[in-house]
Parts: C-alpha cells; sequence; structure tokens
C-alpha cells in the first residue's frame, strides 16, 4: 500500500530515503532549509520545499499532520533535530530520526520518537551479520 512520508533532511541519508520512497512509488515530500539541496530532490520526490523544520505553523501549513511518517534526517545541527521532532510528535505523527550518538539517541526516545536510527551502528551490525552468514562462501 502506498503511503505519505515526509524526510527532512536532504543530506546523503535524507536524501538516499527520499529517492529510494519515491522510486518505490509512494508519495514523497523533502524539505530542507537550504534552497540548493531541496533543488537536488525535485526529481526525486512528490514535491519539496525549502522550510525550517522546527517551525510549527511552518509544518501545520504544508498539512504535516496527514502524513504517515516523518523521517527526521538532520544530524549534525542535534538541537533542530531534538526541536523537529518535538514539533512533529506534538503534532501528532509517526517519527524515524537519524541520531549522531548516544546521548542524542537518548534525547530522542525521551521525547517520543518512534524510531531511533544509528546508520553507522546500524550497518555495521548488519555488515557483522552478512559475514557471519553459512551463505558467504567467496570472499
Ligand atoms: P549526511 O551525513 O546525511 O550527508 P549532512 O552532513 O549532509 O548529512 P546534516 O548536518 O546531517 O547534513 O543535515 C542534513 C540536512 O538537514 C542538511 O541538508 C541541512 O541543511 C538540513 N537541516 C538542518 N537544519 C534544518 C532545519 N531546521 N530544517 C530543515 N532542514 C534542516
Amino acid at each position: 500500500m502506498k503511503k505519505h512520508f515526509v524526510v527532512i533532511g536532504l543530506g546523503r541519508f535524507g536524501g538516499s530515503i527520499c529517492r529510494e520512497l519515491h522510486s518505490l512509488g509512494h508519495q514523497v515530500l523533502a524539505i530542507d532549509i537550504i534552497p540548493e539541496k531541496v533543488n537536488t530532490m525535485t526529481d526525486y520526490s512528490t514535491s519539496s520545499t525549502v522550510t525550517d523544520a522546527t517551525d510549527k505553523e511552518a509544518l501545520l501549513a504544508l498539512g504535516i499532520k496527514n502524513f504517515d511518517v516523518a523521517i527526521v534526517a538532520i544530524g549534525e545541527n542535534e538541537h533542530a533535530s531534538i526541536q523537529s521532532t518535538l514539533v512533529l510528535k506534538e503534532i501528532g505523527i509517526k517519527v524515524w530520526v537519524k541520531a549522531q550518538n548516544t546521548n542524542h539517541q537518548k534525547i530522542l526516545e525521551k521525547i517520543g520518537a518512534d524510531r531511533v536510527i544509528h546508520p553507522e551502528l546500524d550497518m555495521g551490525i548488519r555488515i557483522a551479520h552478512q559475514l557471519d552468514s553459512d551463505n558467504i562462501i567467496d570472499f
């Protein structure tokens, strides 16, 4: 079933999620505070906008309330990531967030993030399991 996603923060991580969800046929709204980042996603999203994702009124005006899941892919600016997550939870939608470190992760969990992603740690675990798999016979 096709869903409505909003991807916030269009760096390598957010950009890759945005492109993949769009290619899978989902409705994807791409958001970044930097116009150049938004421009890179116009062909790989249903719609895209330059918006500060910590601004509750701006997110409400975009109709964010009606989306299934928001993916917060703001990494380096932890304050913006936390603020955006808080606002999205207040609006009342599911939020998956990228964490920069364990402290950031703990704060995100406390404020109600539905899933916290640690790309490097999560990928390290996946790769270790692939290496452990009996299916690998040729290195
Ligand atoms: P990656 O490691 O995924 O490549 P990055 O290093 O490009 O990430 P980050 O600092 O992690 O960039 O932030 C990802 C994106 O989030 C950037 O494109 C940045 O402009 C955007 N961003 C930062 N603050 C906000 C905000 N308040 N609202 C919307 N987008 C924001």
